[in-house]
């Protein structure tokens, strides 16, 4: 037990995760916000505790633009629910918007979802789809200094949570 960092070298750890899709429940109503929040502090809890980490200090979300997330709704949500999780406790969520872009059948060409919605631009045709824009998925989770990996070599690694699983109802 040696005391928690005195001048101990801070490093971030990225946690390379192939980009995790989020299932989410559109039911939400007001609480659909704070429902995703809940599925994106599980998803870190499952990849934290899958890594051994203890605490993390970045979420990096993409958010597609016509996501249906109201990304000031969702920094909300995330300060009040994941400070009250000891992993995620002051953490900060980062939302990186995604264009939403919609491609013609019928012409081939893509063209920004928000301005012309489903009709082309470009040759007026309905035969178009989604190409992006919609997603909500975990892009990158960072941790504070705890890698023993690189710094502290024989670190054992404490009890994680075994003794404290956190389960979110
Ligand atoms: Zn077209």
């Amino acid at each position: 037990m040696a005391g928690k960092g005195t001048a101990q070298t801070r490093f971030r750890r990225s946690l390379a995760l192939s980009l995790h899709r989020i299932n989410l429940c559109r039911k939400g109503f007001d609480l659909h916000e704070l429902g995703i929040v809940y599925h994106i502090i599980r998803d870190v809890e499952n990849v934290a505790r899958a890594n051994g980490v203890r605490r993390v200090s970045s979420v990096t979300l993409l958010l597609g633009e016509v996501s249906g997330v109201v990304p000031d709704l969702l920094l909300d949500a995330w300060r009040w629910a994941a400070d009250k999780k000891s992993i995620t406790e002051g953490a900060e969520l980062i939302v990186e918007p995604v264009e939403a872009v919609t491609h013609c059948e019928a012409c081939g060409r893509d063209y920004a979802t928000v301005e012309y919605g489903k009709t082309c631009p470009q040759c007026g045709s309905g035969e178009t789809y989604l190409l992006q824009g919609q997603e909500v998925m975990i892009k990158q989770i960072e941790t504070p200094d705890e890698d023993p990996a690189d710094t502290v070599p024989d670190d054992p690694s404490d009890a994680v949570d075994a003794a404290n699983p956190l389960h979110i109802a």
